[in-house]
């Protein structure tokens, strides 16, 4: 999956001929790079400045995108399969949430994460565990269908046909969606400080030579958390891969600044 890193140099220099205009008539130059893990993004821009940028989305909603690109493109494994492990970042960010609401030391949580870290079923039964303790009764979980069809998928080299992933990706986005909700409802500060911790984990990757980087995060399909139909999601992912791949630069989403986890 590729992103697209606007050039916040560029975008200061107003009046710069042949270049794409973004909304609000600024001119947006921008490099296109891979995603990366440490969300920590080096490049150079067109005109040569430096570009160091920090990119705020979170891994379950950067899974969940590429698991919609590769859905649009036609590669339907691969979106299943980021589908599935979007999922299952969302359960460890979740599990992360609740456990700093509980007030438990991000040290202490640190160690704990290492004894589950390797195995998804101990995470997903802690999730489990977690949700039904603050509830009161266990949370809708993938379907049992669902999950045979995921490992058939991702263990055995299922292909799957297009209605197939749909169906899976319109599961796994009402799930995700279901729980990022509810997290924000009831844990809004613990949100805000494990967005802010997975912001501090990229900025302790700088060097000293860095410029100040540039923070921006996307309004990717899960980030965004309007309840709307899979299908809207996806006709919307689908034109925006249209623009990217016309050169165009999205803009930074403005709608981190007035979400509940800024
Ligand atoms: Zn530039």
């Amino acid at each position: 999956m590729e992103i697209m890193i606007p050039c916040a140099e560029c975008a200061r220099a107003v009046s710069m001929p042949d270049n794409g205009f973004g909304p609000e008539g600024v001119v947006l130059r921008s490099r296109t790079v891979h995603v990366q893990e440490h969300n920590l993004y080096r490049a150079v821009c067109p005109e040569g400045h430096q570009l160091v940028a920090i990119l705020d989305n979170l891994p379950f909603e950067l899974l969940f995108e590429s698991g919609l690109e590769a859905l649009v493109d036609g590669y339907l494994r691969e979106s299943v399969s980021s589908f599935a492990a979007a999922l299952e970042r969302l359960y460890e960010f979740s599990i992360r949430v609740q456990l700093t609401g509980e007030k438990v030391e991000v040290n202490q949580l640190e160690l704990m994460w290492k004894s589950v870290a390797a195995q998804s079923e101990r995470q997903l039964g802690m999730y489990i565990g977690l949700r039904t303790l603050k509830d009161g009764r266990q949370p809708v979980l993938m379907p049992q269908s669902q999950s045979k069809f995921r490992n058939s998928v991702i263990h055995k080299g299922y292909f799957p046909d297009s209605a197939e992933a749909f169906n899976f990706g319109e599961m796994v986005f009402k799930l995700i969606l279901e729980e990022v909700m509810r997290l924000d409802e009831c844990f809004k500060d613990a949100v805000s400080i494990q967005t802010h911790l997975h912001r501090e984990k990229a900025t302790k990757s700088l060097k000293k030579e860095d410029p100040p980087p540039y923070m921006f995060g996307f309004g990717l399909a899960v980030a965004d958390r309007a309840d709307r139909p899979f299908s809207d999601v996806v006709t919307k992912a689908q034109a925006s891969m249209r623009r990217r791949r016309a050169g165009e630069a999205p803009p930074a989403s403005d709608s981190r600044s007035n979400d509940t986890r800024s």
